[in-house]
């Protein structure tokens, strides 16, 4: 039986980019460039902190987007192309009214990454509260909540090419961001 081959977190960008994000990682040369550009990690450790931390998030951009019943770091979600953290929302019929409640799960690798990689997760599942499938609404309403989306998570995706090819945490001895700011 062939081993399964790693998954390829930058696929679907164009491959002059997948190659240099490549050629940087046998070069050991994008673990420096990351940290120089990223040189905290948040502060976000627990169950509990991510709540507040997606709740904030929610007031500010998403208020009346239905209800979040449950917010948690998961150990056993892999990260996997398509599903860096995931969103679930079961609907249900509660007297006449059809109450809908919407859990997040965030891959516990996020625990120990820079406040932008926090934050471009949360986002990501937040606006799934919206709209389900990856579509040009999606990602507008992940733009407005964070203006800089697409660069965040292709920096991310390079970041986690470089933990698979490597196996080295790059954020878990940096500095902690004191206060993980939502709007700075
Ligand atoms: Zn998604």
């Amino acid at each position: 039986m062939r081993p399964k081959p790693p998954p390829n977190y930058l696929a679907g960008y164009p491959v002059a980019l997948t190659e240099q994000v490549q050629r940087l990682i046998e070069q050991d040369l994008l673990a420096d460039i990351l940290l120089q550009k990223y040189p905290l990690a948040h502060a976000v450790r627990t169950d509990k902190a991510l709540y507040d931390y997606v709740l904030e998030l929610k007031g500010a951009y998403l208020r009346n987007a239905g209800q979040l019943s449950k917010v948690a770091f998961d150990s056993k979600l892999h990260v996997i192309q398509h599903a860096l953290g995931t969103h679930t929302s079961i609907s249900r019929v509660q007297g006449t009214k059809l109450k809908s409640k919407s859990e997040i799960r965030v891959a516990a690798v996020f625990k120990e990454m820079p406040p932008e990689f926090l934050r471009m997760i949360v986002v990501h599942e937040l606006a799934h509260i919206k709209e389900r499938e990856h579509d040009k609404a999606f990602y507008q309403l992940c733009r407005h909540m964070e203006p800089d989306y697409h660069q965040v998570e292709f920096d991310l995706r390079a970041y986690l090419s470089h933990l698979e090819a490597t196996g080295q945490p790059l954020w878990s001895a940096a500095t902690v961001d004191a206060v993980t700011p939502l709007d700075e």
